[in-house]
C-alpha cells in the first residue's frame, strides 16, 4: 500500500452502481448504514459509514438510512442509539429524515412469516436448539428434516400465533424457513426466523415476546426501504442466497442487491463489540470514549478529527478481500490532517531544570514566536518568555553522549527555540548522581536563534521559562496491546496482551500561553507530537493534554523503505 489514495469511483462496488444506473436498472442510489444498538460504533463502522453515505452523496438523489438494526432485545440499549447518532454526525454525514428501526417493522415482518407459512415455506419446529443443531448435519454431511417440517399450514399458523401470544416458554417453538436440509450452504437448511424470547425491548416494550432473527429481518428492511444496494462486510457472504430466498419468496416491495466488502481489521486492537464490551466492563479502560479505544468516541477525545478518519477510510479503499491494516497508516491519516491545522508550542513533558549562569537574576524577556512558523501570517506570534531559569527535555541531555547526538552535552552548544544558543559549562547531581541541574551560557549575540558570525549548532531544542510555565498534566497515550493481533492465541485471553504503558502520564510544563487553552483545542507540542486540552478534565487551573499522536511517523519509513 503506497500513500496514494485511491481515485475516486474506482472500487468495484462504485462500479457496480455506475453500471446500474448506467443500465437503467437504478435511477438513484439509496444504500443504508444499519448498527445493531448493542455498543459504541468503532473505526470498523467507521469505513461502512463513509461508504454507505458516500456512494449515495456522490449520485444525484442518492441518500443512506440510518437504520438501527435492533431485534436482540437482551443486548440492546437506548443509550448506545443516542452515541451511534452522535458518532454518525460527529463524522460529518447527515440521515436527514432517514432515521429508521427495524423494530418499526415488527407487524409487518410478523405479516411476511405469515405469508412463508401460508405458502408452504415456513413451519413451527418444536426441537429443542440442541436438537436442531444436530439435525443441520456438517459441512460434508447432509443435515435431516425436522419431524415438525410437515406441520399443517393451519396448525403453524396456529402455533405462530399462539407464540407471539405468549403461550411458550422461550425456547419451545421457532419458526423456520422450509428450503433444503441438503443444501451446500448451510444457511439454507431451513433457517430460523423466529425465536421466542421474553425480554422487554427498549422500544417495543412488552408488546413481543417473539423476535424476527437478523436474516429475516435485514433483508426486509431493505426492501421495504427501497434500499437498492445493501453493502455488508464478508462474513455475511452465505446469507446472501437466503437474502435473495426471502424476497423472492413474499411479496417485497422492492429487490435490493447485497453486496460484500472486506471489513476493516487494524493491528494492535480489537474490534469485535462483544470485546469491547469486556475491556470496558472489565475496567480494562475507563469508558466507550477511553481514548486508547478504536471507538469513535475514544478517537474523538483521544483528539483525532473526523477529516482525519475520512481520510484514511479513503486511502484503505474497498475491497473484496480481507487483511489487516497497519495502524501506522491511520496514524499517518492523523498528522497527515493535524499538521497544517494545529498552531505550535512548546511544552517540556520530561523537565530537566536549565540554569543560564551569565543572564541577569530576576530578569526576563518575551520572544514572539509564530503559531505556524512555515507560515507565519496563518495565526501570527505568541509571547514566549525567557528567563534565567528554564525547564528542557530530560532526554535533550547526555553527560557522556554518543558523536551523533547533537542535542546538550557538556562543552557542547545548541540553539534554545526562537531564544539563544547555549553552552554547556556545568552539571549538578543528586547524591544518587542523577543531573538535576544543567548549567549554561548563553550568547547574547545570537538572540532570536541566529549567530550573527555565520556559526552553526547542530540541534535545537525547545524549552519552557521555568518561572512562567504551567503545570500539567499529560497522558501519553501508547497501542493498547503489545501484540500486533491480541487475539491470535486462542489459549490466551486477549486482555492478557494489554499494553501496560497504553497511558502514562507525566507532570509537564508548558509555556503560558497555553493557559487560553479550551477544552478540545489541539496543539502540535515541538518535537513531541500533537495534542488535545482533555474534552472532560482539562481547566485553566487544572490543564489536562492527551497526546493523539507522537510526530514520528513510522509509516512514511515503511512507505520509504518500499515494504
Ligand atoms: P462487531 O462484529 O464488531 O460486533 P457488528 O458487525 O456486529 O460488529 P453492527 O452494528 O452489526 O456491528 O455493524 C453495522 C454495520 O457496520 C454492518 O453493516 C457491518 O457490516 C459494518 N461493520 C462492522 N464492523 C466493521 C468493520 N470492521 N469494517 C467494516 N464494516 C464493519
Ligand atoms: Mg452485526
Amino acid at each position: 500500500m503506497s500513500n496514494e489514495k485511491p481515485p475516486p469511483g474506482t472500487d468495484f462496488i462504485r462500479q457496480i452502481i455506475a453500471e446500474d444506473l448506467a443500465s437503467g436498472k437504478h435511477s438513484t442510489v439509496v444504500t443504508r448504514f444499519p448498527p445493531e444498538p448493542n455498543g459504541y460504533l468503532h473505526i470498523g463502522h467507521a469505513k461502512s459509514i463513509t461508504l454507505n453515505f458516500g456512494v449515495a452523496s456522490e449520485v444525484p438523489g442518492g441518500r443512506c438510512h440510518l437504520r438501527f438494526d435492533d431485534s436482540n432485545p437482551e443486548t440492546e440499549d437506548a443509550e448506545y442509539i443516542e452515541a451511534i447518532k452522535q458518532d454518525v454526525k460527529w463524522l460529518g454525514y447527515d440521515w436527514g429524515d432517514h432515521l429508521f428501526h427495524a423494530s418499526d417493522y415488527f407487524e409487518e415482518l410478523y405479516a411476511f412469516a405469515v405469508h412463508l407459512i401460508k405458502s408452504g415455506k415456513a413451519y413451527v419446529c418444536s426441537l429443542s436448539e440442541e436438537d436442531i443443531r444436530k439435525y443441520r448435519g456438517t459441512v460434508t454431511k447432509a443435515g435431516t428434516g425436522s419431524p415438525y417440517r410437515d406441520r399443517s399450514v393451519e396448525e403453524n399458523l396456529d402455533l405462530l400465533g399462539r407464540m407471539r401470544a405468549g403461550e411458550f416458554a422461550d425456547g419451545e417453538h421457532v419458526l423456520r424457513a422450509k428450503i433444503d436440509m441438503a443444501a451446500s450452504n448451510m444457511k439454507m437448511r431451513d433457517p430460523l426466523l423466529y425465536r421466542i424470547r421474553h425480554a422487554p425491548h427498549y422500544r417495543t416494550g412488552s408488546d413481543w415476546c417473539i423476535y424476527p432473527m437478523y436474516d429475516f429481518t435485514h433483508c426486509l428492511s431493505d426492501a421495504m426501504e427501497n434500499i437498492t444496494h445493501s453493502l455488508c462486510t464478508l462474513e455475511f457472504e452465505n446469507n446472501r442466497e437466503l437474502y435473495d430466498w426471502i424476497l423472492d419468496n413474499v411479496p417485497a416491495p422492492a429487490k435490493p442487491r447485497q453486496i460484500e466488502f472486506a471489513r476493516l481489521n487494524l493491528n494492535y486492537t480489537v474490534m469485535s463489540k462483544r470485546k469491547l464490551v469486556e475491556l470496558v466492563d472489565g475496567g480494562h479502560v475507563s469508558g466507550w470514549d477511553d481514548p486508547r479505544l478504536p471507538t469513535i468516541a475514544g478517537l474523538r477525545r483521544r483528539g483525532v478529527t473526523p477529516e482525519a478518519i475520512r481520510d484514511f477510510c479513503e486511502r484503505i479503499g474497498v475491497a473484496k478481500a480481507n487483511s489487516t491494516v497497519d495502524v501506522a497508516l491511520f496514524e499517518h491519516s492523523i498528522r497527515d490532517d493535524l499538521n497544517t491545522k494545529t498552531p505550535r508550542v512548546m511544552g517540556v513533558l520530561d523537565p530537566l531544570k536549565l540554569v543560564i549562569v551569565n543572564y541577569p537574576e530576576d530578569e526576563s524577556e518575551d520572544f514572539d514566536a509564530p503559531y505556524f512558523p512555515d507560515d507565519p501570517p496563518k495565526m501570527g506570534t505568541r509571547k514566549v518568555p525567557f528567563g534565567r531559569e528554564l525547564y528542557i527535555e530530560r532526554a535533550d541531555f547526555m553527560e557522556d553522549p554518543p558523536k551523533k547526538f547533537f542535542r546538550l552535552a557538556p562543552g557542547r552548544e545548541v540553539r534554545l527555540r526562537w531564544a539563544y544558543f547555549v553552552t554547556c559549562v556545568d552539571v549538578v547531581k543528586d547524591e544518587d548522581g542523577e543531573v538535576v541541574e544543567v548549567h549554561c551560557t548563553y550568547d547574547p549575540e545570537t538572540k532570536g536563534g541566529d549567530a550573527p558570525d555565520g556559526r552553526r549548532v547542530k540541534g535545537t531544542i525547545h524549552w519552557v521559562s521555568a518561572a512562567h510555565a504551567l503545570k500539567a498534566e499529560v497522558r501519553l497515550y501508547d497501542r493498547l496491546f503489545t501484540e500486533a493481533n491480541p487475539d491470535a492465541d486462542k489459549d490466551v485471553d486477549f486482555v492478557e496482551h494489554l499494553n501496560p504503558h497504553s497511558m502514562d502520564v507525566v507532570s509537564a510544563r508548558v509555556e503560558p500561553s497555553l493557559a487560553q487553552a479550551m477544552p478540545g483545542d489541539r496543539f502540535q507540542f515541538e518535537r513531541t507530537g500533537y495534542f488535545i486540552a482533555d474534552s472532560i478534565d482539562h481547566t485553566t487551573d487544572k490543564p489536562v493534554f492527551n497526546r493523539i499522536v507522537p510526530l514520528r511517523d513510522s509509516w512514511k519509513k515503511i512507505v520509504a523503505k518500499g515494504k
